[in-house]
């Protein structure tokens, strides 16, 4: 028996095993989408807890989202036959640094029951500090400066560390004296937003190597998956924990000149050699210099595919991954190139596709798996056609006996959901929306629905006072109090106590006076209504009533993809007859909350798809301007678009067995209809492994040679036949849109995949 090994090592390929079994000093696993990188540390643990190695609580695992940190248990109990006992360091970086920072609270002035603060609380925080200081907060929003914030925090900056340039970006070089006040208040409140809770670690284990050394003898084992997708703190913290030697100068072979990380850099950029970085920690850090700590390196390993790094623009850092070996001396890299997931077709077709970046170490994966089915590409005359083919493919599969649990749909931008959604429920097919809300419960859309409901009910009392002071308009709690005393007491609704209040003088006259505009605003919505068409009148309602507007001024990160899903919003409307026809169809999707659908297809963004594997993948909206987005396109160089790519790269290779991509020939961005052109991606796929199909769904697109015929037969050749340049397409493309997105930061594709990604990550705090 002992020579065979435990069970749970047998079915590991050379490779796989010997990343599980080389159990001391550093292992970098590099390795392709579905080469078994999670399965070998799930497998690791499993090692090194039968073989008595470490005992669960001397663990350190770090996973991406929390989901995937259940999975892993799941999983682990699974290969050792029986429960894994705690395993109380498995989780992501935020769940472990909280909990550590909860222990040692007292060492950054809270108290261990801090409360962890989400972005709103975040922004109305910084909104305060900015009134004290006599900020304009219309010039400089509070959004703005939290995302400068988080930033910082995601990059290992404490205030003082913040460079002067940067300080500068911020009402007229306040920012870094706001982040410091900003700290202050957190500390008075006992609260720590999700930035603090690595960055206090940091602060601690700097300051206390007393307890640094605590954690780094606890801590025999330490694991982390999707390493390519860590960004500077993260990097730093594990640094730390992982006793490795100071960074020297690092030379990644055909990448890097030198670590572009480094605290050095910010030195450089400030041109302020002054500020505080003192401390023996940020010396080492410097390239060129060494720290006196030399403990052997910690038994870390991690796994990760540079061809898969989909965080850059949200401070993560693929050349974390590249420096593995530079910063843990002595590391085995092993790699891993069997890819256990895909059929033959789907495999080609994501290796071929992400061949065309440039920037990337580049690797071989292979499968002895058969070709399967090639990968379909569908063109659909718009959006709404694409939702109604992909349907009828769905409802083809689960004819042929496929699981609704092993479909999915993965879209560029959150705002593409809605269109499924509401065919998934004209279909009454179950589906799930997986790290973020679904399109109607998106806070943005319940505003407005509110005011529609309103408009169409005056008695809806939920939505009045949902909309009441949204925007602002000095209708505060006080206000809503006593309109609720009024209503009671009349036994009316609300909105008509509100009709009766402003003919009284209970009322502030300032207060009196917007609240008596509200209703008679309302009293002329309801009247356009008889002679407008009900999405005018919808448009009509969000532009008047400010709550576009609130939007628009709002420059915050997530702003311009709320705006996009409100222009989807007054789209989606035109397919119904009325305001009545279309309340009733959102009631019935909003009935579905709380709904737990055993078997339902899942619909999720590819930025958190990550990780996941499906039979089937649907890959629709295809085209230049979504996917890659639009900012990409406007960008200088490469380097955007090239994370795009990535992307498209993790999409495909999510399949097992079917993949689907979709593109349409109209679609509708920023609210206004456009011919799209198909994704230069599309281009970029090898003939040899794709078969164009026919949309299913379709009326327009089919038959007679029309527009979009004409065009589908181009693509053909994929690439020959196309004779424009991507980039000029891109560039006929470029002016299309109406500003939906004004400049500066960035726009709203990834913000929406931000609070997606972020919410699975995050979500475990709120218990605490
Ligand atoms: P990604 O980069 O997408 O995260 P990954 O490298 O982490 O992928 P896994 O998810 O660990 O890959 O594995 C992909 C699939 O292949 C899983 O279903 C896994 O169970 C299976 N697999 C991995 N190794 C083997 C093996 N040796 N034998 C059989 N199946 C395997
Ligand atoms: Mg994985």
């Amino acid at each position: 028996r002992a020579s065979v090994g435990p069970k749970y090592l047998s079915g590991l390929n050379p490779e796989q095993r010997e990343a599980v079994e080389t159990l001391d000093g550093p292992v970098l696993v590099l390795a392709g989408a579905g080469t078994g990188k999670t399965r070998v540390l799930t497998t690791r643990i499993a090692h090194i807890l039968s073989q008595g190695r470490a005992r669960p609580g001397e663990i350190l695992s770090v996973t991406f989202t929390n989901k995937a940190a259940r999975e892993m248990k799941h999983r682990l109990g699974q290969m050792l036959g029986h429960a894994v006992e705690g395993m109380p360091w498995l989780g992501t970086f935020h769940s472990i640094g909280g909990r550590i920072l909860r222990t040692h609270a007292e060492l950054a002035q809270l108290k261990s029951n801090f409360t962890v603060l989400d972005v709103d609380d975040q922004v109305r925080l910084l909104k305060q500090l900015l009134q004290a200081e006599n900020i304009d907060d219309k010039r400089w929003p509070a959004r703005m400066l939290a995302g400068l914030i988080d930033g910082w925090k995601n990059r290992g900056l404490m205030p003082s560390q913040v460079p002067s340039g940067e300080a500068a970006m911020f009402a007229n070089g306040k920012g870094g004296k706001l982040y410091a006040s900003y700290q202050e208040r957190l500390k008075i409140l006992n609260a720590a937003d999700f930035g603090d809770l690595l960055l206090e670690n940091i602060r601690i284990f700097r300051e206390h190597p007393d307890i640094l050394r605590q954690y780094q003898q606890r801590f025999k084992y330490i694991l982390v998956d999707e390493y390519q997708d860590t960004n500077v703190a993260q990097y730093l913290w594990l640094r730390l924990l992982s006793q490795a030697p100071a960074a020297t100068k690092a030379v990644i072979p055909g990448r890097l000149e030198e670590p572009n990380h480094d605290v050095q850099e910010h030195v450089g950029e400030s041109g302020d050699e002054s500020t505080d970085r003192d401390s023996g920690f940020d010396a080492a850090h410097r390239p060129g210099m060494t720290v006196a700590a030399a403990a052997p390196t910690k038994n870390i390993c991690c796994v990760g595919d540079d061809d898969q790094s989909i965080y850059g623009w949200r401070g993560a850092e693929v050349d974390n991954i590249l420096r593995f070996e530079h910063d843990f001396p002595g590391a085995k890299v092993i790699r891993l190139e069997r890819n256990y997931r895909s059929t033959g077709h789907i495999l080609a077709a994501a290796s071929h596709l992400i061949a065309h970046n440039e920037g990337r170490l580049g690797k071989t994966l292979r499968t002895e798996d058969q070709d399967g089915e090639k990968v379909t590409v569908t063109g659909s005359w718009d959006s709404e056609e694409e939702a109604r083919g992909i349907g009828e493919e769905i409802e083809q599969l689960q004819r042929i006996g496929e699981k609704l649990n092993e479909i999915a749909i993965l879209v560029r931008a959150s705002y593409q959901m809605r269109e499924f959604e509401d065919r998934f429920v004209t279909l009454g097919l179950p589906y799930r929306v997986i790290g973020g809300p679904r399109f109607y419960e998106r806070a943005e859309i319940r505003d407005a629905l509110a005011y529609l409901r309103v408009i169409n009910s005056p008695a809806d009392d939920l939505a009045f006072e949902r909309i009441v002071n949204t925007p602002k308009r000095g209708l505060g709690d006080a206000t809503v109090q006593m309109l609720h005393d009024h209503a009671r007491k009349r036994r009316i609704p609300l909105f008509e106590a509100a009709r009766a209040v402003v003919e009284t003088d209970e009322l502030k006259p300032k207060a009196r006076g917007s609240l008596r505009d509200l209703v008679a605003q309302f009293d002329r919505w309801r009247a356009q209504r008889e002679v407008t068409a009900h999405t005018d009148l919808a448009q009509i309602v969000l532009d008047e009533s400010g709550y576009t507007e609130m939007w628009q001024k709002d420059r915050s990160a997530d702003a311009a993809g709320r705006l996009e899903n409100l222009k989807e919003l007054v789209r989606s409307m035109e397919e119904f007859e009325n305001l009545q026809g279309f309340l009733e169809h959102i009631a019935l999707v909003m009935d579905r909350d709380g709904e737990a659908e055993e078997d339902a297809v899942s619909l999720m963004t590819l930025h958190s798809a990550k990780g996941l594997e499906f039979d089937n993948v649907f890959l629709p909206g295809w085209e230049e301007g979504l996917f890659p987005s639009q900012r990409t396109l406007d960008e200088q160089g490469r380097a955007g678009l090239e994370e795009e790519r990535r992307l498209g790269h993790v999409g495909l290779t999510r399949a097992r067995r079917r993949a689907k991509i979709y593109f349409a020939t109209n679609r509708r961005i920023h609210g206004t209809w456009s011919t799209t052109i198909p994704s230069r991606f599309l281009d970029e796929l090898p003939a040899a492994n794709v078969e164009i199909t026919e949309s299913k769904g379709g009326s327009a697109w089919g038959g007679t040679g029309g527009y979009g015929a004409s065009r589908f037969d181009d693509m053909e050749a994929f690439g020959s036949s196309y004779s424009t340049p991507g980039w000029q397409r891109a560039q006929a493309n470029r002016n299309r849109g109406q500003g939906g997105r004004s400049g500066g930061g960035r726009g709203g594709f990834e913000e929406e995949a931000s609070s997606f990604s972020s919410s699975p990550d995050f979500g475990s705090f709120s218990s605490r």
